[in-house]
């Protein structure tokens, strides 16, 4: 039996594994697996390379506006059964992730008119729905009436282990203390900005993953759909 054509809403903090979560569940039930959080990264690094941010974070707003209106062309593309980000031809999977990018993303994506630019672009890649999407206002503000909406927390410093662990296996070599400090910024940024706060939906679903494998999420995940959409046990598998 197979899953309706519905849209996923992933939100929660910062690094408490929402992408890969929502990658492992597109995977598993044949959805189109759609990271908000890239395109607010791919509008900062366009902003950063066309010196838009200045030394200290100020942001030339006049300039920034006028960049997103001639539509820096940020797209994904699906390579090899993944999606990527692009900023014309050249795939920015990579830039995107550098903690200079992740000290400038928050105070960009709380900029109403760059919210705008990216809600367009999400609701332009979603159509026809079977879409899993994560970020921080996908089941409050992108997409109010996804039929499944999760919101993921974690301990902090587990999370910041994590993001850590991914950044040095990258070759970055950032401090641990510096991690954190991004992690708890971008978080108190995310919740405290006028437009689109980072908030828990009513009816979400929360996943606290502190404690739990991959495998672990995979098998909540099933009972949460097989209880919503009245699926037998056994009928998918895991
Ligand atoms: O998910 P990720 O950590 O890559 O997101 C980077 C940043 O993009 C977040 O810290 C947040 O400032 C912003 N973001 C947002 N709304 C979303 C997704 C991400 O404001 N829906």
């Amino acid at each position: 039996m197979e899953i309706p054509n519905i849209i996923i809403a992933v939100d929660g903090y910062s690094s408490t594994g929402k992408s890969t979560f929502a990658k492992m569940v597109a995977a598993q039930f044949g959805f189109l697996y759609l990271d908000s959080g890239a395109m607010y990264r791919g509008v900062t690094l366009a902003a950063m390379e066309a010196g838009l941010v200045k030394e200290g974070g100020e942001i030339d707003l006049p300039a920034l506006e006028a960049c997103l209106k001639d539509d820096p062309d940020l797209h994904f593309r699906n390579i090899e059964g993944e999606t990527k980000l692009f900023l014309g031809s050249r795939c920015i999977e990579g830039e995107i992730r550098t903690l200079a990018v992740s000290s400038n993303v928050s105070p960009v994506s709380a900029i109403p008119f760059v919210r705008n630019f990216v809600d367009e672009r999400l609701h332009l890649f979603s159509e026809g729905g079977r879409v899993i999407m994560d970020g921080r206002d996908i089941g409050t503000t992108v997409f109010p009436n996804a039929e499944v909406k999760i919101f993921m927390t974690a301990d902090e410093k587990v999370r910041a282990q994590r993001r850590y662990d991914e950044l040095v296996a990258k070759g970055d070599t950032p401090s641990f203390e510096e991690v954190l400090a991004n992690l708890k910024e971008r978080d108190y940024i995310d919740s405290h900005r006028e437009t689109s706060p980072l908030r828990q939906a009513p009816d979400a679903y929360v996943m606290d993953n502190t404690f739990m494998t991959m495998h672990e999420e995979l098998v909540w995940m099933l009972g949460l759909l097989q209880g919503k959409f009245n699926i037998l046990e056994g009928a998918l598998s895991c």
